[in-house]
């Protein structure tokens, strides 16, 4: 029997969120924080057509999405590095700083891929709780030590759907060390609404350890194609794409997301509406005694403890899938408005 690394005993496993169908049939996919919309015909006509394509490796450089990101945010083509998916491109960052030794902080309550990202790659997690439902910068900056290599904040958090604001973020990007990667995992920006929550974009200009982590998977819908983008100072996305998977951008991922550049108004006509059902839904959840974090995101969080597992369960049995963790909450992604209306039903029948 070959000998394995002893983490792959004791990692967690991602675990992906589930489809649940209730006994008569109805489903609502609640559970990954997915588009609720179907993919934009011009966008689906763009996959056909590289379809004819797919005989040729895919372009390795991803050239043209490059162009068309760093003409979209108005940052050198040099700032950016791709990956398949945003996650792919956060293992990525962890190959660029993970020798023996090297610590990660982030908060926890996070995204659930910091941990696991961090045990594959070698490196020690250090976790910081959660402030309530917040972010506790400055704890986060007193863990920060001489073996600290990567700091991540999420930006909102996922689960918690909460953003921290302009000026506490800069005062903690002022106590990071230079040689301390920051990376601000803004996988949720498009939904953000709070003015005071900084773009990720205007802190990484005069900031050479700042980098930001954007993906195509949420508001722009694409999570089944895996694109994702990291922008930095030319040091910190060179490194990454020393890191690249020859060809780890497929050649549909690629089409697909110039594409959805170029509906981007289209695209957000619909962030619009998940943040408008956004506020519905907590608002409703607040009138049914529900106690809800303010969410910048396109999901809620209920901090329920230890009716989490049968919160979920009630859930399911009308067909709402949910992401229950543990015994501390369930996340639900804001769906259609038929979706939404589902769970505050199930949500209703919870509390009757
Ligand atoms: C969904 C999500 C991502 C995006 O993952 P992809 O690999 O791009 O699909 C990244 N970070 C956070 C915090 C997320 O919730």
């Amino acid at each position: 029997m070959p000998r394995f690394r002893q983490i792959l005993d004791t990692m967690a496993a991602y675990k992906p969120g589930k489809a649940v169908v209730a006994p008569d049939g109805r489903s609502y996919k609640l559970s990954s924080n997915e588009s609720p919309y179907d993919p934009l015909p011009s966008v689906v006509e763009a996959i056909a057509e590289g379809a004819r394509q797919i005989h040729r490796y895919p372009d390795a450089g991803s050239v043209k999405l490059t162009e068309a990101i760093a003409e979209r945010f108005g940052v050198p083509a040099g700032h950016i590095a791709l990956g398949a998916g945003s996650v792919t491109v956060a293992q990525q960052l962890f190959e660029t700083i993970g020798d023996p030794g090297a610590e990660v902080v982030y908060a926890w309550r996070s995204f659930e891929a910091y941990p696991l990202l961090a045990d594959l790659a070698g490196v020690t997690s250090v976790q910081v709780p959660l402030a309530g439902e917040d972010h506790d910068l400055d704890a986060m900056a007193e863990a920060i030590n001489d073996r600290t290599r990567m700091v991540f904040v999420c930006n909102p958090n996922n689960p918690t759907g909460t953003a921290i604001r302009r000026a506490e973020l800069e005062t903690f990007l002022d106590r990071v060390p230079d040689d301390v990667l920051v990376v601000l995992d803004e996988a949720y920006r498009e939904y953000v609404r709070d003015e005071d929550v900084p773009d990720g974009l205007t802190l990484y200009r005069d900031r050479p350890n700042v980098a930001v982590l954007r993906t195509f998977s949420k508001a722009y819908g694409l999570a089944g194609l895996r694109v994702g983008y990291v922008i930095a100072a030319e040091p910190v996305a060179t490194a990454v794409r020393k890191t690249t998977v020859p060809f780890a951008v497929n050649h549909l991922a690629q089409v697909a997301a110039i594409a959805s550049l170029e509906a981007q108004d289209e695209l957000l006509e619909r962030v619009e509406h998940v943040v408008k059902e956004r506020t519905r839904v907590r608002e409703a959840l607040i009138s049914q005694g529900w106690t809800v974090p303010p969410t910048e995101a396109n999901f809620v969080w209920l901090r329920l403890g230890e009716r989490t597992p049968a919160f979920a369960a009630a859930c399911a049995v009308e067909g709402v899938a949910v992401r229950p963790f543990g015994v501390e909450g369930v996340r639900v992604t804001i769906g259609s408005p038929e979706d939404n209306d589902a769970f505050l039903a199930a949500a209703q029948a919870f509390r009757d």
